[in-house]
């Protein structure tokens, strides 16, 4: 199985601070990692270096077989790979769910208005939000305007999407409708990188679990083996608060 992220002795840092510290991890097609840790531990960082939207400081970092390191052209290519859905929606607050979702495949993808409409319908049922199509952010819920933008990263069809904690924004009852969406994805096979604190989804949806102290990777586990019985006292006390 070849992987799709390749982090090879990657460091980040900002300034004096050392926020990504020699990390060595492959991402295979079809994995759910979910990213876990103490906040501050650079678990963000992480997710922003895999799409370029921070530079790293040190070692390569490979998406997609295109380095980070390779310019503005590769990194426009590695963005259209990585998609990135963030904890606050980010959603563009003066155009419609639709709009929203034909936008970036205009833009990036060069794809015409009529095909654009088209799969950006597709996708918004596909998010359970069919009927939503001409409601601006405003009038959504924050569980759709989340479930929106997922359907606008998806427009570009990205070979792997990053989560920053997608649902923390989000009321408990609103969560479950964003996390059954990711769970559809997964079931799809979709590449996955999720930072988040629910660890039934991590268990249940999770391949792969990595925790994160001081920009490092402390454990990398099957996810039920390490929320069951955590391999080091920082991430069973991490556990207990999460
Ligand atoms: P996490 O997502 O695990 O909470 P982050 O990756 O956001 O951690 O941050 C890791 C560390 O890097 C923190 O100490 C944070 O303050 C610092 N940091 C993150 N982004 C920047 C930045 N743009 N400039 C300076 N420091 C930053
Ligand atoms: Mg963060």
């Amino acid at each position: 199985m070849s992987a799709i992220i390749q982090f090879h002795n990657v460091s980040k840092h900002f300034g004096s601070l050392k926020v990504i510290d020699e990390v060595d991890l492959e991402v295979h097609r079809g994995e759910v990692v979910v990213l876990v840790g103490p906040s501050g531990s650079g678990k963000s960082t992480l997710l922003r270096c895999i799409n370029g939207l921070e530079m790293i400081s040190g070692g390569d970092l490979i998406v997609d077989q295109l380095s980070v390191k390779g310019g503005n052209k590769v990194l426009r290519e590695i963005r259209q790979e990585a998609g990135m859905v963030f904890q606050q929606f980010n959603l563009f607050p003066q155009m419609t769910a639709l709009e929203n979702v034909a936008f970036g495949q205009r833009q990036v993808r060069h794809v015409g208005r009529t095909e654009a409409k088209r799969h950006a319908r597709e996708l918004l049922e596909k998010v359970g939000l069919a009927d939503k199509e001409a409601h601006y952010p405003h009038e959504l819920s924050g569980g759709q305007q989340q479930r929106v933008a997922i359907a606008r990263s998806l427009a570009i069809k990205p070979k792997v999407m990053l989560f920053d904690e997608p649902t923390s924004a989000l009321d408990p009852e609103l969560k479950q409708e964003v996390l059954n969406v990711m769970r559809t994805l997964a079931d799809e096979h979709m590449t996955m990188v999720v930072v988040t604190h629910e660890m039934s989804f991590a268990k249940q949806v999770g391949t792969r679990l990595i925790f994160m102290e001081h920009g490092k990777i402390a454990v990398d586990g099957k996810p039920a083996d390490v929320i069951d019985s955590p391999p080091n006292d920082r991430m069973r006390d991490f556990l207990r608060h999460v």
